[in-house]
């Protein structure tokens, strides 16, 4: 039984930074517990609040009706007293290019275990650096959270990329009663989709995204590789206001789950080299064997502390990210993780979750 009183969260704990913080304050709101959060970023510079983390951390206390103090731009504590959580619409701002994809990390498990359906529109950043790009979300993490039960469809209205944002996302996610484990140890990829997008740009750098992962990948010896781009121009409502570009390798398994692996265009890099950074990235994580990206193990850690029972997934490396994440799931949820090196096999998670059910 996890208790209701004050739990302290050390923020510099492990990775140190935004997730640990983001995670924490969605633990909090799941089980109602009072949190708080000291040496706020402690291991960046500068450390503290900065505005993508506060607006997440206002999202859930918004979708809990809670209270919550210490909340301003370079705070390095918070303390959080959430309320049940409440169903409905609600729209979360980022201002700026604050990244959608990291709100939603916050906010979907909450929305999950909320009393009725709850309608989020974010606005902000869809592809932004050191953040799962939109596509990452929609291709890879939910088929594996709609594998644990989690009923949640997010729609890209319109991209946004640095420096302005702009982006648009919405996402409707229904209750669910309690999450089922996940079991991926052992998977193997059957086909590879590359997908380049662009906003602003001419259609020659999604081409030769495109044309060289696909000819990276074969040279690598994978044959089933499809090709598909998105261009984007001024006058499309999808269009963001700022230039950007970007390419994900999508890994489809034959258990019908995906791993993914994603680089973003920057101003004075070629095309050719962002498509080959996605593609050894790929290429150097498939060659484990192991079915579970390094970003997905991370991001499977508050979910399958949620699940009723045990999850078991072999990721391709161990982050820091994923450490920091199970560290906060059994300091706050209760769960217990064990996490198993297995030499050049990757490393094997196992989660024995605590089998919430809706307050
Ligand atoms: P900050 O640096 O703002 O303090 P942090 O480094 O602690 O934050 P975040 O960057 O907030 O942590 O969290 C990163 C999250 O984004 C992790 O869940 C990670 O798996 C995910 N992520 C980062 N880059 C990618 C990517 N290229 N593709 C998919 N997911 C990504």
């Amino acid at each position: 039984m996890v208790s209701d009183e004050l739990v302290v969260v050390d923020g510099s704990f492990g990775e140190g930074g935004g997730q640990i913080l983001r995670m924490a304050v969605s633990a909090a709101a799941l089980l109602g517990r009072p949190l708080r959060v000291i040496n706020i970023r402690a291991r960046r510079n500068p450390p503290g609040l900065r505005p993508q983390h506060l607006v997440a951390v206002r999202g859930v206390a918004d979708l809990t009706g809670g209270s919550i103090e210490g909340l301003r731009i370079g705070s390095t504590s918070i303390e959080f007293r959430p309320g049940p959580v409440r169903s409905g619409r609600f729209v979360v701002d980022a201002g700026t290019a604050g990244s959608t994809t990291l709100m939603l990390q916050s906010l979907l498990p909450v929305a999950s275990f909320a009393k009725g359906e709850v309608e989020l529109e974010l606005r902000g950043g869809t592809n932004n650096p050191l953040a799962p790009p939109i596509e990452y979300v929609t291709e890879v993490l939910l088929p594996a959270l709609r594998r644990m039960g989690v009923q949640a469809e997010v729609e890209l209205v319109r991209r946004g990329f640095y420096p302005r944002g702009g982006g648009v996302v919405r996402a409707r996610v229904r209750p669910v009663t309690r999450l089922k484990p996940i079991e991926v140890v052992e998977a193997r990829p059957v086909r590879i989709r590359v997908f380049a997008y662009s906003c602003n740009l001419p259609s020659h750098i999604t081409e030769r995204m495109v044309r060289t992962a696909s000819s990276l990948l074969r040279s690598r010896g994978f044959k089933d590789v499809v090709e598909e781009t998105e261009v984007l121009q001024r006058d499309d409502p999808k269009c963001s206001p700022d230039p950007g570009t970007g390419i994900i390798v999508i890994v489809e398994l034959d258990n019908g789950l995906r791993m993914g692996f994603d680089a973003l265009g920057e101003r004075g890099v070629p095309a050719e080299k962002v498509a080959e950074r996605a593609v050894e990235e790929a290429v150097r994580q498939l060659s484990t064997g192991a079915p579970v990206d390094s970003h997905l193990s991370d991001q499977l850690v508050i979910w399958t502390a949620l699940a009723d029972g045990t999850s078991r997934y072999r990721a391709t490396e161990l982050t820091s990210h994923a450490e920091t994440a199970a560290y906060i799931a059994e300091r706050v949820l209760g769960a217990s993780f064990e996490i198993q090196q297995l030499g050049e096999k990757g490393v094997l998670f196992t989660c024995k979750g605590i089998g919430l059910s809706r307050r």
